[in-house]
């Protein structure tokens, strides 16, 4: 009998498949007899890579694990000097061991000691050993140590032996982290675990700092079967979870909150991968060798996020991301449970790790806990930016790597201000975050002291401040911040977190209560914005290629009449004879804004008949977000009270950039001429008509963009309510009239962004720019 020197091939006749994979499920399952075996973690772990050598006929079998997340340190071995165990060490990326860390990839070499690569270590005593093959030990995508065969003839191992030594390792990953191979008192926070602090970069979606312990918004299924003797029947249970995963898929297609673009792209993009021949033969194959359907899943998955690592390209990365999660969730049909984190079941001060999060899975979130957000995609514009930031939550985005970076249990330290975070910080990280903790309270306090002072410029121009607000929190504070009024209320936020629509009795208690906590202050409500990325998620919206200019907003409730004139008679019946102001959002033509307005004035009259009381005076405003209605303001502004600029949506229009891409949110400039030109435009019209002009869109809560937007002439700023202290102090630090002229110049620069230009207008006239 020809024996191959190495090789589960080597334990049968060769060539016969199924004898090499009985031979490989019989390898699992003696490593998974052994972790029972009442010895010491080191005695294990020995006898294990003994068993491993004696089974593949290799000379050499060695494991080592990834220490303090950038050394290996040889932690077992069969073959090398018995004196080298947890005394060498390769840094990652060192050695041929290190590039299988730095790298994620199989080596596998006839002649090890001629690759560049190589680095000798006399006191293991390897010179003798010419073939090698390593493979990565692999958990969350991270590769938490290497699993090395050796022989002393220069040999090419098999396709074969490489996948049996893969399997081997699935396992030894799961072992590994089930603990019983390492003894935890001498090795603590060990297992491939970083422990090392780290900084991750982002960008700020909502300013602010928050620490707190991680808790990633997806939760990570644990496999604690890893292998399984009858591979029919773990198939059977793969192919049946695999359709009722479909069936799922198909289901949530069906549900109103998904019939619409980038959700439903997501959703159908899973249903191609769960159709997809390779990715179940990948599995299947796994589970011939031995491991459980379970294991086998995860085997596959980590492949696919061991790809992700190294994957530049964007629209790969992304069908990967999508394949990991139809792995996760193909994991929760495989062995229950549910695919997102128990909102309930939380640390008391956590911060939130997510790939992307929708405002209403935010929602969700016990707000009194929650402390900041870290996501690997966001832009600032996004609703759930906008979300957050009504909910005073800071939350850092576009942070490159944070679910592989971060683990459930990692203390964070967040400074969204400065786009940062801190992972696992040092003791003097703390300390320095703790100063900046108080600075940052100190600055709160500052803003506070504000309250009362008047909103005027340093050269007497009046300002009026009021709020952005979604919830009645926000209302409460204009107490704290002394704002004049609501500016704009997103009603359909309140909509977004019930479980079915508000009928008029429940929507007239929502607005009367959002009322008595504005006081006397004038509040400016707007009508139902739902579409785009705010789903209801009791309405079925239809599949759109570009949602967010698609059926949402004005246009919905214009096709959808009873739900405008339900809204209107709610706010008719809240306000009772209190003055009522309100204002239809994404209006693109007057003929839009004249059919809601005869709406208003239907509900109105059917009110007076039925002897009911009306507001004593109403003020009805239009929100300028779609650039076409600039070329009707001649018909418009003579039938409006006001016109609110909503930023947000306008410049993604005016330069076609999706607000939510998180690839497009440096592409342009806010603060660019064509923007700056836009507006002084409108603020000439509006103020040649005798139309007030308010600005409500994310950008006027910025200070630098609000001071730009106060050179403009714009008077009437609506700001998040973290935001009125820090543009409140920098109205009244600025000379106001010299801007004007300044920003006219720059409005007809031929230049990308005007954004450094007025940083030094700033500077130099001494205006506070803080956040
Ligand atoms: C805007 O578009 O600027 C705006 C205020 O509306 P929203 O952000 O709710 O779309
Ligand atoms: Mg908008």
């Amino acid at each position: 009998m020809i024996r191959s020197p190495v090789g589960w091939g080597a334990v049968a006749a060769p060539g016969t498949r199924s004898e090499e994979l009985s031979a490989a499920r019989r390898l699992l399952r003696r490593l998974v007899e052994m972790m029972a075996a009442p010895v010491s973690p080191q005695e294990r772990l020995d006898r294990i890579v003994r068993l491993i050598a004696a089974d593949i006929v290799a000379e050499v079998c060695s494991v080592y694990v990834q220490r303090g997340g950038d050394y290996l340190e040889l932690f077992a071995t069969e073959g090398l000097k018995r004196s080298a165990v947890h005394n060498t060490r390769l840094r990652v990326g060192e050695g041929l061991v290190g590039l299988i860390a730095a790298q994620g990839n199989v080596i596998n070499l006839p002649d090890a000691q001629s690759h560049p690569a190589f680095a000798y270590r006399p006191e293991t005593g390897e010179e003798i050993y010419h073939s090698f093959m390593g493979v990565p030990i692999v958990r969350g995508g991270r590769v938490v140590g290497v699993l090395v065969v050796q022989n002393r003839a220069r040999r090419h191992y098999s396709d074969e032996e490489v996948d049996a030594l893969q399997i081997v390792a699935t396992v030894f990953a799961e072992m590994l982290a089930s603990g019983g191979l390492i003894d935890v008192t001498r090795y603590p926070g060990d297992l491939g675990r970083i422990d090392r602090p780290e900084r991750l970069e982002g960008l700020r979606l909502v300013e602010g700092v928050a620490l707190g312990q991680a808790v990633l918004h997806q939760i990570r299924i644990e496999v604690t079967r890893l292998v399984a003797d009858d591979p029919a029947s773990e198939i059977v249970r793969l192919d049946e979870a695999i359709s009722s995963l479909k069936a799922s898929v198909d289901q949530l297609l069906l549900l109103p909150e998904v019939a619409e673009g980038e959700h439903r792209e997501v959703l159908e993009a899973y249903r191609m991968f769960a159709n997809d021949a390779g990715w179940r033969r990948r599995m299947r194959e796994a589970i011939e060798t031995g491991l459980s359907a379970e294991a086998a899943v995860k085997r596959v998955q980590e492949q696919t996020r061991l790809r992700m690592a190294h994957v530049a390209d964007p629209y790969l990365q992304e069908r990967l991301h999508d394949l990991d999660a139809l792995a996760e969730r193909l994991l929760v049909h495989l062995l229950g449970g549910t695919p997102h984190q128990d909102p309930g079941d939380l640390p008391d001060e956590f911060i939130l790790v997510a790939r992307s999060i929708t405002p209403a899975e935010l929602l969700d979130y016990d707000r009194s806990r929650l402390k900041g957000v870290i996501l690997e995609e966001g832009s600032p514009t996004s609703h759930a930016a906008i979300t957050a930031r009504a909910l005073d939550i800071p939350m850092l985005g576009r942070v490159k790597g944070a679910l592989t970076r971060i683990e459930t249990g990692d203390r964070l330290a967040l400074d969204s201000e400065h786009g940062q975070v801190f992972v696992r910080p040092s003791e003097d990280v703390e300390m320095a975050f703790a100063r900046s903790t108080a600075a940052h309270a100190e600055r709160r306090r500052m803003f506070h002291a504000l309250r009362d002072q008047p909103s005027v410029t340093r050269d007497g121009i009046r300002v009026c401040l009021h709020l952005n607000a979604a919830f009645l929190i926000d209302v409460a504070h204009l107490e704290i911040c002394g704002a004049e009024g609501i500016g704009l209320y997103r009603t359909e936020l309140a909509f977004m977190v019930r479980d079915h629509f508000p009928d008029v009795p429940a929507q007239t208690e929502l607005y009367r209560r959002v009322l008595q906590h504005a006081g006397d202050r004038p509040v400016v409500f707007r009508t139902l914005d739902v579409g785009s990325d705010k789903h209801l998620p009791y309405w079925t919206f239809p599949a759109e290629e570009n949602p967010a200019m698609g059926w949402r907003a004005m246009r919905m409730v214009l096709d959808r009449p009873m739900v405008l004139r339900a809204q209107l008679r709610a706010l008719i019946r809240s306000h009772g004879e209190r003055p009522l102001s309100l204002m239809f959002p994404m209006v693109a033509e007057v003929a839009e804004f004249e059919a809601g307005r005869r709406m208003l004035e239907l509900e109105l009259g059917r009110a007076r008949e039925r002897g009911q009381p009306t507001p004593a005076s109403i003020c009805i405003g239009v929100m300028l977000e779609v650039p076409s209605l600039y070329w009707q303001l001649p018909a418009l502004l003579p039938r409006i009270d006001f016109l609110s600029i909503g930023s947000n949506d306008l410049i993604q229009f005016l330069f076609a950039a999706d607000r939510g891409n998180p690839e497009l949110v440096d592409r342009y400039d806010p603060l660019s001429p064509p923007v700056l030109a836009f507006l002084l435009d409108l603020v000439e019209r509006c103020r040649a008509a005798g139309v007030k002009l308010s600005f409500c869109g994310e950008m006027a809560s910025r200070p630098l963009e609000a001071m730009a937007l106060l050179g403009l002439g714009v008077r009437h700023l609506s700001l998040a309510p973290t935001a009125a202290g820090p543009v409140k102090a920098m109205l009244r630090s600025l000379p106001c009239a010299p801007l004007a002229p300044y920003l006219r110049k720059l409005s007809t620069l031929p230049d990308h962004s005007v954004r450094a230009r007025l940083h030094h207008y700033a500077l130099d006239h001494g205006v506070q720019l803080l956040t």
